[in-house]
């Protein structure tokens, strides 16, 4: 059984509307790394107008989760798309999923070439009678319509210097940030988005909670959309986001009770990280026990990111 940790941190994003348009992103749980609040803080805030814009035009919340998506997987400060994490043999392997409350969900591990990650959980879902992917073909990827690169182009510096950290001073479990995306539409309908470049140093062929359906990522209409950062090996022995899902659902909880024990339940598997949540009806919220939680929420005209 895993131990019982108590350090969650746990805040209600109290916007005026319960039902209205929500969109709430995360960046990770890890540390900013090289990159100023001010830096991240901008791409936080450009992922939130181009999501936002998409729920303001009327489009569903899955569209919106993309458009957030696509802003941060091309910011290389973020460990998703160009700026993944490396494996130990120094290239990048990244997992997506995308989930929508009506239970239609697509998932990818093992990406080395598509740009945006989530178009490929997003293909899988729309365009094949299956759930998930490992390592697609490139010729799957060109039917799917999945724009692609060199594994060089989602290389940086900077990562190339964490994986030597990591080789030489120890593997720390370095996290630095995972980026998701929960959304809820004007008709109410609500999905989420999780894309990663996975765990600095991790083998070549892991994969984390991130592409898992009810591990990282989950939606349900009957109950919340959520998309998770962490330790994924944690995340996937908690079961954390159908189990937050599962607690509001059947046990009755409110999504803060729920975010809590699970983190609690992550702490117990040795992991950290952060949670957000929208949930079909209610406020959304966006718990954590790391250090740091890089995140953003707007509904309306109310807005706000942290780094
Ligand atoms: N959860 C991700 C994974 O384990 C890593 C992260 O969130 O930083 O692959």
């Amino acid at each position: 059984m895993p131990e019982t940790g108590h350090n969650a941190r746990v805040i209600t994003i109290t916007t005026k509307s319960e039902d209205g348009p929500l969109l709430v992103i995360h960046g990770g749980a890890g540390a900013r790394g090289n990159h100023s609040a001010e830096e991240v803080n901008a791409d936080l805030n450009r992922a939130l107008d181009a999501g936002y814009a998409r729920l303001e035009a009327g489009a569903s919340a899955e569209e919106a989760v993309v458009a957030a998506i696509h802003v941060m997987e091309d910011a290389p400060e973020f460990n998703a798309g160009r700026g993944a994490a490396l494996t130990s043999d120094g290239i990048v392997q990244m997992d997506s999923c995308l989930m929508d409350g009506d239970g239609r969900v697509g998932a990818a591990t093992g990406l080395d070439s598509a740009r945006h990650p989530i178009d490929v959980a997003r293909a899988i879902k729309d365009k094949t009678k299956h759930v998930m992917f490992a390592e697609p073909t490139e010729q799957e990827l060109a039917e799917w319509g999945i724009e692609t690169e060199d594994n060089e182009y989602f290389i940086t510096q900077e990562r190339r210097e964490e994986l030597v950290d990591a080789q030489n001073n120890g593997d720390d479990w370095q996290k630095h940030g995972t980026i998701g995306a929960v959304a809820r539409d004007a008709q109410g309908h609500i999905a989420a988005g999780t894309s990663t470049g996975g765990i600095t140093n991790q083998m070549h062929g892991r994969v984390g909670d991130t592409p898992l359906p009810g591990c990282g990522t989950f939606a349900d209409q009957r109950s919340l959309a959520v998309s998770c950062t962490g330790i994924g090996e944690a995340f996937v022995k908690a079961v954390a986001a159908n189990q937050i899902a599962s607690r509001v659902r059947f046990a009755g909880q409110t999504p803060e009770e729920a975010a809590k024990a699970t983190l609690d339940e992550v702490d117990g598997y040795h992991g950290d990280g952060g949670i957000i949540i929208v949930p079909a009806k209610g406020h959304g919220v966006i718990a954590y026990n790391s250090e740091a939680m890089k995140c953003g929420y707007r509904s309306g005209s109310e807005s706000h990111v942290q780094s």
